[in-house]
């Protein structure tokens, strides 16, 4: 046994959250998984006590100058924390919208691509940065190395049924009417009375690019005087395109948007590089050729590369690339924008960087990394979690997937539920263990689910026709409707292209229940998203006889110090921005003279406090007279979704993704004759939230909706009505239907993975 297994990291006495005097040693080097309903207090221990003061200790190892430049962490609420070492988190944040942001990029691949161009190509555009898209001298010189431009859409700014005289321009600044746009029904150079659309070449030439010397005259305010004609395009070029556009207000910013369209650049067709970058070959291939190829195809071609100087660099670049094939990502290209990655896509990648690293002796701690991933990939996951482990770190992943806690050396399973009845450590001890063990956890995985005998028959079928999105290739295909389907396939498969594109694109109403952010205000919190603060204000002013605003932190309640906002946020340009909790309402939001005004009891932050589980209780106990807007009712849909654990107040940025996905939901239900959407809707959810979410969809369908999942979990492709199955494996290999019906007919499909690990579950 090598000395780190004789070392633990000690917590005595958590108290983040809902935890109740957490106490627990966690074997270093090695790999433990943190188990337990969805609101048991996994993350409060991993993310807000572990990581926090790990990240808070190193800071304090700094100067006084450097650490007064470093987000300030807050110690944790516990006792004591021990023997830690140094924690990188590795989460499902998206990776960021800046488009300069590739999977290329990201992941340093291309960096070592561009020396290899640049010392081993023919013939060559010089030292490394130029071949670099984000360097003026391998940019695109159009596009400054976006790939894309933005141009005047004509087809909006013009009505091509309209002469000009007839308010053919459309774009407001310059319509008939304004005093831009006479010059455009003025003019006396063209026919002001006959439809654009029937221009000939050299009008419409005039109509955009003529100017310099023409005069228009222009009979405004009674006196008629010429002015210089200039042409619509040039116009709107000087004036919104060519110039600093935060200049502008954003109200005119955000019209003049609609009047653009972003295309293709037409000078590097999206390669983003100048034409001495891209002239560059090595065995044939351009530096976009590489980057444009699936991960998969990459490896191989640069494989070929066996120049004695060359070879080394290629082999580099090779090492980095099967890193990524080895987590399921293959289907990947280079060029891919990182913005547009699934956040399970994003975690993974991110993971990437940190296996090429040398490092050993870190905490790495892994927020669910199975999301996202086919039962397929998810032994590739755990391999690259073991080999994370024999390098020497600690590594803590917060999980729900057995396959996972299968491979743990130490499991800390928390319960037993979520919220206040939750907070404690139910379990600890090996996966064998757990599997006897009488917590939620060891009885779900005892247990063994078989498919659907008895599936719902249809009612009626949308039909996808022909889909080409992305890897689709032409696919069609009927969605039952008035049944649950299960969307399946690997990742990369297209599943989220087929639905989320091909299928809500065809359908309008279909009400898409994501995970994406909710709003853009950090005042959000469940009771604003689901209309209960209007209900308590109007409570509160009722029974104290104060003013409603009163009772408000966007209003006159608000603690001065930090707008109501609860906390101090400070943008530091040179890393992540830090919240600090405000010192003078202890992130209360609210004025002192506020919280002396109570009902029942209880001030208005101490309601915002309650968990939907307790002021449900608290409606109840102010009696029959108070239901003002179905306050209950909007409670009970928090309760459906699983979700009773969320304080009223707390800010729905601290939300996952899985439990944003829920809240959504929560206030969608009641519809009959929808169409409902969910992408992986058991992300964050433990075996036993599993069956809470089921019920919840059936009774969705009961209602008469069509509900359509994006689903891994085996446990709902079982209970599905309906199954589309995509494939046959990801990105160029997939993109194809190989198979379509219920659960048991799915038992017997041959060249589907899901079909293989369907049967293996099975056993
Ligand atoms: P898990 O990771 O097991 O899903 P969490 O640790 O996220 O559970 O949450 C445990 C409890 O603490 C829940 O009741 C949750 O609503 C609450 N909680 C989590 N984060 C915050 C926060 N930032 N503010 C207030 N309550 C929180
Ligand atoms: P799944 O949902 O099954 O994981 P996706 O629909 O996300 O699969 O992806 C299917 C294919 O389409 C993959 O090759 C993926 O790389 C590609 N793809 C998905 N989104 C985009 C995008 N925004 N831009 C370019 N390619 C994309
Ligand atoms: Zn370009
Ligand atoms: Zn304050």
């Amino acid at each position: 046994m090598d000395q780190l297994s004789h070392q633990f990291i000690t917590i005595a006495g958590a108290r983040e959250n809902n935890l109740k005097e957490v106490s627990l040693r966690i074997p270093k080097g090695r790999l433990t998984v943190f188990t337990g309903v969805s609101g048991s207090g996994k993350s409060s221990v991993v993310f807000d006590t572990i990581a926090v003061e790990s990240q808070r200790q190193l800071n304090e190892t700094f100067t006084w100058f450097v650490r007064n430049r470093l987000p300030k962490y807050e110690r944790p609420h516990a006792d004591t924390i021990e023997d830690l070492s140094p924690a990188i988190v590795v989460d499902q944040k998206p990776i960021g919208g800046h488009s300069r942001s590739t999977v290329g990029t990201m992941t340093d691949i291309y960096s070592v691509i561009r020396v290899l161009f640049s010392r081993h190509g023919t013939p060559s555009a010089g030292g490394a940065t130029a071949y670099s898209f984000n360097d003026p001298s391998g940019m695109c010189p159009e596009c400054d190395g976006l790939g894309r431009t933005v141009r005047p859409d004509y087809g909006r700014i013009l009505d091509p049924a309209k002469s000009l005289a007839d308010g053919a321009v459309l774009f407001p600044p310059f319509a008939a009417g304004t005093w831009q746009g006479q010059t455009y029904t003025n003019t006396t150079d063209l026919d002001t009375h006959k439809p654009v659309g029937e221009f000939t070449a050299a009008e419409r030439e005039f109509l955009l690019r003529g100017g310099g010397s023409k005069k228009v005259n222009v009979n405004n305010t009674g006196g008629a005087r010429d002015i210089d004609y200039e042409g619509l395009a040039d116009r709107f070029e000087r004036l919104y395109l060519n110039r600093d556009l935060s200049t502008l207000a954003q109200k005119t910013r955000d019209m003049v948007q609609e009047f653009l369209q972003e295309g293709r650049c037409p000078t590097c067709h999206g390669a983003r590089l100048n034409a001495a970058a891209l002239a560059t070959r090595i065995g044939g291939l351009s530096i976009t050729d590489c980057t444009r190829m699936e991960v998969t195809d990459l490896i191989v071609a640069l494989g070929r590369i066996h120049d004695p100087v060359a070879g080394p660099i290629a082999g580099a670049a090779v090492a980095a690339l099967e890193r990524i094939e080895a987590i399921g990502l293959g289907y990947l290209s280079l060029d891919r924008e990182t913005s547009s990655l699934s956040g399970g896509e994003g975690q993974r990648l991110k993971m990437v960087r940190h296996l090429g690293s040398s490092l050993t002796g870190m905490t790495y701690i892994f927020d669910e990394p199975s999301v996202g991933l086919h039962p397929r990939d998810v032994g590739r996951l755990n391999d690259l979690l073991l080999r994370l482990r024999d390098k020497g770190n600690t590594v803590l992943v917060v999980e729900h997937d057995p396959d996972v806690i299968a491979v743990a050396d130490h499991v800390v399973d928390m319960g037993p539920r979520a919220g206040t009845g939750g907070g404690l450590v139910v379990f600890e001890g090996t996966p064998d263990e757990l599997r006897g063990a009488d917590t939620l956890t060891g009885r779900q995985l005892r247990r063994t689910r078989g498919v659907k005998e008895r599936p719902r028959e249809a009612t009626g079928g949308h039909w996808i026709e022909d889909a080409d999105l992305h890897n689709l290739k032409n696919v069609s295909v009927r969605v039952p409707t008035g049944v649950l389907t299960a969307v399946t396939g690997v990742a990369g498969s297209g599943k989220s292209t087929l639905v989320s594109g091909a299928y809500v694109g065809s359908r309008p109403d279909a009400v898409v229940v994501d995970q994406s952010a909710i709003g853009i205000s950090g005042r959000s919190t469940p009771a604003t998203y689901l209309g209960i603060m209007d209900t308590l204000r109007k409570l509160f002013a009722r029974e104290t006889g104060e003013r409603a605003s009163l009772f408000s932190f966007n209003s006159q309640g608000a603690c001065e110090r930090c707008q109501g906002r609860g906390i101090i946020y400070s943008d530091l340009a040179f890393m992540d921005p830090v919240t600090t909790t405000c010192e003078a309402c202890e992130g209360r939001r609210f004025k002192e003279e506020v919280l002396r005004l109570t009902v029942g009891g209880h001030s208005i932050v101490d309601v915002l406090e309650m968990t939907a589980e307790r002021a449900l209780d608290f409606f109840d106990r102010l009696g029959d007279g108070f239901d003002d807007k179905g306050v209950r009712r909007r409670l009970g849909a928090l309760r459906d979704v699983g979700l009773t654990y969320l304080t009223l107040g707390q800010p729905l940025s601290t939300l996952s993704g899985g439990e944003r996905q829920r809240i959504k939901l929560a206030t969608q239900l009641h519809r009959t004759g929808t169409t409902y959407v969910l992408d992986e809707p058991t992300t964050g959810l433990h075996m036993a939230d599993v069956d809470g979410l089921l019920a919840l969809l059936d009774r969705l369908v009961d209602a008469g909706n069509t509900v359509v999942v994006v689903e891994h979990n085996l446990d709902v492709v079982k209970h599905a009505d309906w199954v589309i199955d995509l494939g046959p494996d990801g990105g160029k290999h997939g993109g194809r239907i190989v198979f379509e019906g219920t659960p048991a007919q799915l038992l017997d499909a041959t060249g589907s993975f899901t079909a293989d690990h369907l049967r293996g579950a099975l056993g």
